[in-house]
């Protein structure tokens, strides 16, 4: 079978497939915004392009690691009942609720929403992964900061744009209040990350030394992690 226009699937990844030029020889590329591209001579067969994918998975996965932001997939939400947001790596629906109070809540597992906040819209269900997270956070930052021997002068949940934290050389640590929708073991990878930082500032071997061995199984939630950006809202409406 030749291929023609096509996409491939890796772990869930969309590979979009282009087909023609002369050289035989496979050749795929990641774009800024983390998406796969594969160009092939235009008689290669699926299983080889498939086998060839497969091949490069480790490559994938560090790449989008390096990348370490996340993908702007523009993930859209609506207002509405029932929309599903994400939390800690569970899905939450949200429900417009008539109530006095004023404060968005998580209740029985649903995201209660008074009526009187959905109008002016996102603000207030962002300003909740900041409160929220912070409380979740605060106690599992305390955690690492004294497995990694470090000593933050603060943490906070802000919008962060494409990162998922950041730290300075202050002391001061971030989270992007996107990350909060990610499962726990995620979000403390992100954390601990950003407190290595307290201590090497770059990504150098120093660096990953002493994430690795404060977090022996980092790699994986790195590669985790590069993979399940593409599921995080980033507070666009739709
Ligand atoms: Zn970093």
């Amino acid at each position: 079978m030749s291929v023609a226009a096509m996409t491939l699937q890796l772990d869930g990844m969309t590979v979009s497939v282009e087909t023609g030029g002369t050289s035989r020889k496979a050749k795929l590329t990641i774009d800024r915004d983390g998406s796969l591209q594969l160009k092939a001579a235009p008689d290669i067969e699926q299983a080889e392009l498939e086998h060839f994918l497969a091949s490069k998975r480790g490559w994938i996965y560090r790449k989008l690691a390096e990348k370490q932001s996340l993908r702007q997939e523009s993930v859209v939400k609506e207002l509405v009942d029932g929309e599903g947001f994400l939390y800690l790596g569970r899905s939450h629906q949200l429900r417009i609720v008539d109530t006095e109070d004023h404060r968005v809540r998580l209740q029985r597992g649903k995201l209660n929403l008074p009526r009187a906040l959905a109008e002016p819209g996102y603000d207030h269900l962002i300003g909740w992964y900041r409160t929220a997270g912070l409380t979740w956070l605060k106690p599992r930052a305390k955690d690492w900061a004294k497995r990694l021997h470090v000593v933050p002068l603060q943490i906070e949940v802000a919008d962060l744009g494409n990162k998922w934290g950041s730290a300075s050389p202050s002391g001061r640590v971030r989270i992007h209040w996107a990350t909060m929708q990610l499962r726990p073991a995620l979000v403390e990878y992100v954390l601990a990350h950003e407190l290595t930082h307290l201590r090497e500032a770059h990504h150098g071997p120093a660096f990953w030394q002493l994430l690795t061995r404060a977090m022996p199984d980092s790699d994986q939630r790195k590669s985790e992690l590069a993979a399940a950006g593409a599921h995080v809202w980033q507070g666009k409406s739709a």
